[in-house]
């Protein structure tokens, strides 16, 4: 049963990452899911486990009822209701696209659970039982191993000495691989510090 229902979700969510931006009607999707009587239960799925932007009627006003339209291939982050898509988009920019907690970067499979790609989700830093607004100064990009409290990792951030030290002692190579990570995050302030650096063979 759990198979045959998983199995109908795959095929819907290949169908539709086929035809983005196209508008489907019910009876296609029905189809596509291959008869399913469920399938609108596993729409519903793709949009709330797995963060398919599948929209309705009820989110864009040119859908008829029993239109739908998948807007973008790429699942978003679940969201903390009531935080606006900008904000969202602020916050998740503002935190490098990288979560606050376990600092695992969007997309990539997590450093915790390897069977998982890092799915960031924006979290309340003081939750909202606790008074917490959602202002972006109280909110931040969280993945979805730390939101579930899956791992008890260490919430502090190593300190600036004890990061530096394990910089230096890192291989050529990995320490390349930093470079590279802090040129794409900084890409103006890297530019400066190159012009500021003190020329090691000045061709003076
Ligand atoms: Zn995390």
């Amino acid at each position: 049963m759990r198979n045959r229902s998983q199995g109908a979700r795959s095929k819907l969510r290949e169908y539709l990452l086929r035809n983005v931006g196209r508008v489907f009607e019910t009876e296609e999707l029905r189809q596509a899911a291959g008869n399913k009587t469920e399938w609108a239960r596993r729409i519903r799925e793709l949009r709330t486990e797995e963060g398919y932007k599948i929209l309705t009627h009820n989110d864009r006003s040119d859908l008829k009822p029993g239109q739908y339209l998948l807007e973008d291939p790429k699942p978003q982050p679940a969201f903390a209701r009531g935080v606006s898509k900008e904000v969202r988009a602020y916050v998740l920019d503002r935190n490098g696209f990288t979560c606050q907690m376990c600092g695992a970067p969007a997309g990539e499979t997590h450093p915790y659970d390897a069977a998982r790609k890092t799915r960031l989700q924006i979290g309340h830093i003081i939750d909202k039982s606790m008074g917490g607004s959602d202002d972006p100064e109280n909110l931040r990009a969280i993945c979805s191993v730390c939101n579930e409290g899956a791992r008890n990792l260490t919430l502090d951030r190593p300190s600036q000495r004890k990061l530096l030290i394990q910089i230096r002692r890192a291989t050529g190579e990995d320490q390349l691989a930093v470079l590279r990570w802090l040129a794409s995050k900084f890409p103006q302030q890297i530019v400066r510090f190159a012009a500021d650096a003190p020329k090691k063979n000045p061709a003076k």
